[in-house]
């Protein structure tokens, strides 16, 4: 039965969750996530919100201009361009969507190292353009998975699915938080490059946003050495994209496979242009199978917040606020 909370969509949201939002709330939709856009009485009635946080604005401004907001409902795990601490100290819920994902992105993960290190993408390539007929076999690959050790740069819900897969595969495994897990026997490095000059192939899924912006530099390509792969699945802004560039131009390091960049969707042309780049256009969650559930999860969280004042998956500077109401 329909609840009488508002809820706003503003901008582009999965169309299932607008159907079950529709069917479930008053439903009311900005053409974009922007304050200027809400109507007064928008700024009256509404008192949720269902938004792409992992890159459209939900800021500070945006959650003033909604007196009565409880609850901000993120599609997506990383909610980078959501203000979180802001609603918290606010007393707004942010909620995302975690654990539904991880095993998909930890799929995609192994794919694209292993299309980088192979170059599968690229002897897909030769055949098509009937090179095999013509010039015979694709040349061997200078790289190989074998005798890999892997640094895992962000050992959190995805993370350890990516090390449980790559250790079936015989893969040496290590990793880089900011504190080590608990009962956890890969090697833990408290320092990013001293975990980059320890392995070979380096693998980032740490969230974005300030502390980690531009952590993968030209420091770390050098720790990390010639025959040095790296894998991005994690964040574009994590990493200095020029000093990326250069590190594959110049031999610094061998190959990258990268499904998110800084600028998104632009790519920077340095990369498309370098034979040794594997290039994903952000899609590590992106089957319909994987996507409906991260739409289910956005409006499940309403409801669980309006029917019982319980977010399912509350963001970790917005716990608190759970903690107080049960
Ligand atoms: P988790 O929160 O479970 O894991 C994040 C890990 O990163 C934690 O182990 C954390 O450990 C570590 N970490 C966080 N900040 C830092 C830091 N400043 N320095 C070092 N380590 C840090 O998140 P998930 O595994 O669920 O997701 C990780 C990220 O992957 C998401 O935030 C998102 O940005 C990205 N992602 C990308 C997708 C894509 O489509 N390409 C899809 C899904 C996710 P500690 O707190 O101890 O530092």
């Amino acid at each position: 039965e329909k609840s009488p909370v508002t809820i706003l969509v503003p901008g582009w949201m999965h169309e299932r969750s607008v159907q079950r939002i529709d069917a479930a709330f008053r439903m009311v939709r900005t053409e974009r996530v922007d304050p200027a856009l809400l109507t007064s009485e928008m700024k009256r009635d509404v008192r949720g919100i269902a938004a792409m946080g992992f890159r459209e604005p939900v800021d500070a401004a945006l959650i003033d201009a909604l007196p009565n907001l409880e609850i901000i409902a993120s599609f997506g795990v990383g909610y980078d361009a959501v203000d979180a601490r802001h609603a918290g100290g606010k007393g707004i819920v942010v909620t995302n969507t975690p654990d539904v994902l991880t095993e998909e992105v930890a799929d995609t993960a192994v794919g694209l190292l292993i299309n980088t290190v192979r170059e599968l993408p690229r002897a897909e390539a030769y055949l098509r353009a009937g090179r095999w007929e013509r010039d015979g076999n694709y040349p061997l690959t200078p790289m190989t998975l074998r005798g890999r050790h892997v640094g895992i740069y962000g050992m959190g819900r995805i993370g350890m699915a990516i090390a449980k897969r790559l250790e079936a595969f015989g893969l040496a495994i290590a990793y880089h938080n900011r504190r080590p897990v608990e009962r956890l026997g890969y090697a833990y490095h408290a320092s990013l490059e001293d975990m980059a000059r320890a392995v070979d192939t380096l693998i980032c899924v740490v969230p974005g946003g300030a502390a980690t912006e531009k952590t993968v530099n030209a420091a770390i390509f050098r720790a990390l050495g010639p025959d040095g792969v790296f894998i991005n699945i994690g964040r574009g802004s994590t990493v200095d994209e020029e000093a990326l560039a250069s590190a594959l131009r110049d031999g610094t390091i061998r190959a990258a496979g990268l499904d998110v960049f800084a600028n998104e969707p632009r790519v920077p042309q340095a990369l498309i242009d370098l034979p040794n780049a594997v290039l994903l256009p952000h899609v590590a969650s992106a089957s319909v199978h994987t996507r409906n559930a991260m739409a289910d999860l956005v409006v499940d969280n309403l409801i669980s917040w309006f029917s019982a004042r319980k977010p399912m998956t509350p963001v970790a500077e917005t716990a608190h606020i759970l903690a107080k109401t049960t």
